[in-house]
């Protein structure tokens, strides 16, 4: 059974074929045509958006396309398309009408879960690399509050402390950390058409947080959080970078297959409390990346233990890292970081400078320099057998 996460994949894969008479050479997806895309066991729920004035005869072929393509794909037991024009969709969000309506587009999971191993890949339609970036390493978790825009910030400054040139992506559409955690506060400018990246503690950064008025909590829907995300990956001016980390969203859903269909990522890391819930949310995880084809390099288990620094007494907060050992034996990845719990992460977080900046010496800033340098050998920027040694970065040449 195809589970409907990969349907969803498959589906807006189709749609992307599907191209637009009044919007010339995009296809509906990117003319913004498709304002939702629901599987729910099976049964495809998609809404499209076209102007009232509309040719009807267009309309129909574009609706004719729709259900040919979406019910060729295998697993699909049922499609329905409703067509809207934007007042009645305005008028829809406001509650006036009360047509009823599919599930909001929130992250929908994989419906086997963790168990549901060797399930079908999703068919992707072919992506295209980022251009002038080395590597892409998304940092994922099961499950928000575990610490992963922590790590994936101070992963990055970690490597830049090995020599490279870094950039952070934050796509956490829910909650966009990386502005608060690395104390930025600035407007990206646009040149030649290009955003380009706020540089700050010689990091190159994106995040929607720097795009957003205030911190209210936003609620996009699937295919324009999929827009924002391509236009993050596409559209901003990344060359000259090594790594590329993307820190993701929480959980498994749109972001996740956004970023999996605009460009080929080089690997994932799923960060993780020892906790048993969270283990259980990291395993759905890791299915996830399996299903989108995206090869986990390893999980990060944080907060593992916490050391009482006079004494170095340790304790177990969260749970025993015995078990993600385990779990991650079960699942066939290694372990590649153990972060401990320390008060001078947080604060360093609350503070706007990240531990690994403000005091590099520590062991903490020591166990993120053990994850980059474990993450550099599960990823080296130059392939192995190829002439220049994996150290140094393929743009080492544009460093200063
Ligand atoms: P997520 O991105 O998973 O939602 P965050 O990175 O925002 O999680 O972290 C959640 C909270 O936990 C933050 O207050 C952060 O400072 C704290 N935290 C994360 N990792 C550690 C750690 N190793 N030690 C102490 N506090 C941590």
């Amino acid at each position: 059974m195809k589970d409907d996460f990969s349907i969803k994949g498959e589906v807006i894969a189709a749609l992307e074929g599907i191209d637009d008479p009044a919007s010339e050479g995009l296809n509906v997806v990117d003319s913004h045509m498709v304002e939702q895309v629901e599987v729910d066991k099976g049964v495809v729920d998609i809404v499209l958006v076209m102007e009232a004035d509309r040719d009807r005869k267009e309309r129909f072929a574009i609706e004719d396309a729709v259900y040919d393509s979406v019910e060729a794909i295998g697993g699909v037991s049922d499609v329905k398309v409703k067509t809207m024009t934007p007042k009645a969709l305005e008028r829809e969000a406001r509650g006036e009408s009360p047509t009823p309506r599919a599930k909001p587009a929130a992250p929908s999971g994989p419906q086997g879960g963790a168990g549901a191993a060797g399930q079908q890949q999703a068919t992707m339609p072919a992506s295209a690399p980022i251009e002038g970036v080395g590597r892409v390493i998304a940092v994922a978790s099961g499950k928000g509050g575990v610490g992963k825009s922590t790590v994936a910030v101070n992963l990055a400054l970690a490597l830049q402390k090995l020599d490279y040139r870094v950039g952070l992506l934050d796509i956490d559409i829910y909650g966009p950390s990386l502005p608060t955690l690395l104390g930025v506060d600035e407007r990206p400018a646009v040149s030649n058409r290009r955003i380009l990246p706020i540089e700050a503690s010689g990091l190159r950064l994106m995040s929607l947080g720097f795009l957003m008025e205030d911190d209210s909590p936003v609620i996009w829907r699937g295919p324009i959080v999929t827009g924002i995300i391509r236009q993050f990956l596409r559209d901003v001016d990344w060359s000259g970078i090594d790594y590329l980390i993307i820190d993701m969203p929480p959980g498994t859903g749109d972001a996740q297959l956004a970023m999996a269909q605009t460009i080929p990522v080089d690997g994932a890391l799923v960060v993780t409390t020892p906790s048993d819930l969270a283990l259980i949310d990291a395993a759905r995880g890791l299915q996830m990346f399996k299903t989108l084809n995206v090869d986990v390099k390893g999980i990060v288990t944080n907060m593992s233990r916490f050391i009482v620094p006079s004494s170095g007494e340790e304790f177990l907060i969260f749970g025993d890292p015995k078990e993600v050992e385990k779990e991650a034996k079960r699942l066939e990845v290694p372990i590649l970081g153990e972060i401990p719990l320390d008060t001078q992460v947080r604060r360093g977080g609350d503070e706007g400078k990240p531990v690994v900046l403000a005091d590099p010496e520590s062991p903490v800033s020591q166990a993120f320099i053990d994850l980059a340098e474990s993450l550099v050998e599960t990823t080296p920027l130059v392939e192995e057998g190829a002439e220049e040694e994996g150290k140094k970065g393929l743009f080492s040449f544009l460093k200063k």
